[in-house]
């Protein structure tokens, strides 16, 4: 469930391509996606770790597992905006010769401009980055629970400071008021996206691959014959284009070849032969891992990954740029890597559930238009069926969560001994560097009193943490 999962997952989806044209999105508490690079070019990318899944692909006639939940979205304008989307999931169905009801479909049929169904795939995430338990405040106002009229609701709201923006509220009301906004160290996300994006986090996945986890250096890759070694492929003189690399390879890979070497002549499957230490196609003398040490390529579930988008709207593209194995990565508020992800990566969204399209009334709710079934006889909405698997991370009653420290593990402290990988951490200035904004605390709810209007804060977007993501 790694590296070729994803590959052939995110290969084949691609190949698959349906649809396309311009992406969209509202925005929702679950979700992250990578910052947009400012004009100025300064770095914001953000560090993430992709969670991998098993879910079923049902528009693949196949069936694969993808460590990635797919489906199709409906992306309808507000207006003129091209930032705004009304989005609803499509309830047509895997078969397009049998179309199952759906609202979405039916406003497009109807001469809907550029809202056709959109492939689209979304991953569990965890975002590695500061954030703040807060009340969650909507209008202007603290949202109290229905049920304890005295509590408010609480929610995480990811801190504001940036490394092109020092101003974060929050951090400003924790500074007046200590506990008031205490900050949380990374925090669950979605990272949903279409197909334009998922290529781009597969070629940093092939990035990936060409680094050696253990030691840091680059990986060189020969496919050669089982028996004695001789190189069977030569993919400098093939002069395949590089996204095309991949697909060549596999085949490859899964056909059996003749040996070229005249003495062996063997035939069967290829062996890869990977060897750590390289900077471009040269072994550097005492680099790349010792003898007893096995050269391991670098993977996007085992890697921590700093991301963000560069380029406009649609043309818009994901860039990594700088990784960092998860066994180095060190979290801010030093906590161990295993006791982070346990909190907070116990419990993962069931991407099949939170993905199912709604109901069609919701879906015309939602849309602004009458539902053109709502007289018929009910009916049940098509999509794809509520699968049975759970998902890989899903959270089985009484099974341990995947990551999580073993027992009596210490925290993993750096190995004596362990080479140090070549690339950096980028710096993370402790956070008290910052000029302080100076922000009113917002007051203390009462007992009894109505909820209070806090003009100096900005009303929230977000519904609160754990609401509904449509
Ligand atoms: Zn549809
Ligand atoms: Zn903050
Ligand atoms: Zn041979
Ligand atoms: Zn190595």
């Amino acid at each position: 469930m790694s590296f070729n999962s994803l590959r052939a997952g995110a290969n084949r989806v691609l190949q698959n391509r349906v649809g396309g044209g311009k992406r969209g999105g509202g925005g929702s508490w679950l979700r992250w996606s990578p910052p947009q690079m400012p004009p100025n070019g300064q770095k914001v990318a953000e560090p993430v770790l992709y969670l991998p899944g098993n879910y079923v692909d049902e528009y693949d006639d196949t069936h694969p597992t993808n460590p990635f939940r797919r489906f199709r979205k409906h992306n309808f304008r507000k207006g003129d905006s091209k930032k705004d989307f009304r989005s609803i999931i499509c309830s047509a169905g895997t078969n397009p010769h049998a179309p199952q009801p759906c609202v979405g479909c039916h406003e497009v049929d109807h001469g809907a401009k550029k809202a056709e169904p959109k492939d689209t795939v979304a991953f569990n995430i965890i975002h590695l980055v500061n954030y703040h338990h807060v009340p969650y405040i909507k209008d202007g106002q603290v949202q109290y629970k229905k049920d304890k009229p005295g509590e408010p609701v609480m929610i995480f709201e990811p801190c504001e400071r940036t490394p092109v923006s020092y101003n974060c509220k929050w951090c400003g009301a924790e500074q007046q008021r200590p506990g008031s906004a205490p900050l949380v160290f990374g925090r669950q996300r979605i990272h949903e996206m279409g197909l334009g994006h998922l290529g781009n986090i597969l070629s940093v996945e092939r990035q990936l691959g060409n680094v050696c986890a253990n030691c840091g250096t680059g990986i060189m890759r020969k496919y050669e014959c089982q028996q004695c070694q001789t190189p069977l492929l030569d993919l400098g003189q093939l002069n395949i284009p590089e996204d095309k690399q991949e697909e060549f390879i596999q085949k490859f890979l899964s056909e059996q070849q003749q040996c070229p070497n005249p003495a062996c002549r063997f035939v069967g499957l290829p062996q890869i032969f990977e060897d750590c230490g390289y900077v471009g196609w040269q072994k550097v003398p005492g680099r790349g891992c010792p003898e007893n040490v096995e050269t391991k390529p670098m993977s996007l579930f085992d890697t921590v990954v700093y991301l963000q988008r560069e380029g406009e709207a649609a043309q818009s593209k994901i860039v990594c740029t700088d990784m960092q194995p998860l066994s180095l990565f060190r979290p801010l508020d030093g906590r161990s890597m295993p006791e982070v992800l346990k909190e907070v990566a116990e419990k993962l969204v069931d991407l099949v559930a939170a993905y199912q399209p709604d109901s069609l009334d919701v879906q015309a709710k939602i849309l602004g238009v009458q539902n053109p079934w709502a007289n018929a006889p009910q009916q049940q909405y098509g999509g794809p069926p509520p699968q049975q698997q759970a998902p890989y991370y899903g959270p089985p009653p009484q099974q341990a969560p995947y990551y999580g420290p073993p027992p009596q593990q210490q925290p993993a402290a750096p190995q004596q001994g362990y080479p140090q990988p070549q690339y950096q951490q980028p710096q993370q200035p402790p956070y008290q560097q910052y000029p302080q904004q100076p922000v009113t605390p917002y007051p203390q709810p009462q007992q009894g009193q109505p909820p209070v209007t806090y003009p100096n804060v900005p009303a929230s977007t977000r519904p609160p943490y754990g609401g509904n993501s449509r």
